[in-house]
């Protein structure tokens, strides 16, 4: 097994953002009114202060838990003529275009905040995947024999990560991998998204010290704890992913190009910074999951499975990868 990074330059660091939500927001009550008010018919709704036509919009089977417990709800439809994904949950509401793949404000410099993400100039550098041989053999998970019906994927959101809008992470992050494994790749597995924060031990880990692979063997054997405390814990397809803010001390650099992320090639949990791309959270859930930088796609747009490139993010797999993925799940 071998424990593979995913280094992108992109320059910038994490900023938390303090902004409990308490009541549902403007955004999302105006969505809610307009959505069920024209079923089937284009509207217009106001959305971060301007107004927006929806057009063509339906929903996409999703099962997402947030942090708070509350289901995720997914669609597609066009916003103002581009396609996008919208997703509601609690009290919010987020739009992604599926065009957008800069960095999103939330996660932006302190003096970069300010503007919209598709204004964003970045410093994109050059970008590597680093591969290393694994140094300490990974012990098998617990639990991890029998049929394979459900994946099961654990995020958990760590306290510096500062990650506190779950419609605008699932949607930036995951909406469109959800999309595609449910569609594409596994259509007769059970997929399901957990989303947690304040789980002692694992949202407060310290990742940055020590050795990175036995970081991440703790994350797997914590987060199996976790879901058994949950009752799911004997799943096969259960996997864990940390959600960071800074970028692990000890993941280091490829070619001078920092390591936005870390995933033990088809083990059972991986770190990821949200400093880094849009395509960063699909790209070590992949790894997991069997897919690889060789078959990855760069042109006319980066694959998930691809090193940062400067052209946009597909948001999707190679076929050779959604087929890397298929003889995965298949083994079990
Ligand atoms: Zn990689």
């Amino acid at each position: 097994m071998r424990l593979r990074t995913l280094a992108f330059a992109l320059g910038m660091t994490a900023c938390a953002l303090a902004t409990p939500t308490l009541a549902r927001s403007p955004d999302a009550a105006a969505f809610d009114a307009a959505a069920s008010a024209n079923p089937g018919r284009a509207f217009d709704m106001t959305y971060e202060g301007r107004s927006r036509r929806i057009d063509g919009l339906r929903a996409i089977d999703m099962e997402v838990e947030g942090p708070d417990g509350s289901p995720a709800r997914m669609f597609r439809a066009l916003v103002d003529g581009q396609a996008a994904t919208i997703v509601r949950i609690g009290d919010r509401v987020n739009i992604a275009l599926e065009a957008e793949t800069a960095p999103p404000p939330a996660l932006a410099s302190a003096s970069a905040r300010t503007s919209r993400s598709s204004e964003w100039s970045i410093d994109y550098g050059f970008a590597n995947d680093l591969v290393l041989e694994e140094e300490t053999p990974v012990p098998p998970p617990r639990g991890t024999t029998g049929p394979l019906r459900t994946l099961d994927i654990w995020v958990f959101l760590h306290e510096n990560a500062g990650e506190n809008d779950p419609a605008r992470f699932v949607n930036w992050y995951v909406a469109t991998w959800d999309a595609e494994m449910r569609e594409s790749i596994a259509p007769d597995l059970r997929i399901r998204m957990f989303f947690k924060d304040k789980v002692d031990g694992i949202t407060n880990m310290d990742y940055h010290s020590g050795d990175r692979v036995k970081r991440l063997q703790e994350l797997s054997s914590l987060g199996q704890d976790y879901a058994e405390s949950r009752g799911m814990g004997d799943s096969p397809g259960a996997r864990y992913l940390l959600v960071v803010g800074d970028r692990g001390e000890n993941w280091g650099h490829e070619f001078l190009a920092p390591v936005y992320g870390l995933a033990l090639q088809k083990g059972h949990a991986a770190m990821v910074s949200n400093t880094g791309p849009r395509h960063v959270l699909a790209h070590e859930i992949g790894h997991m999951f069997g897919a690889t930088h060789e078959d990855a796609s760069s042109f006319p747009c980066a694959s998930n499975m691809a090193g940062y490139v400067p052209l946009p993010s597909c948001l999707n797999y190679t076929d050779k990868n959604r087929e890397n993925i298929r003889k995965y799940l298949d083994r079990y």
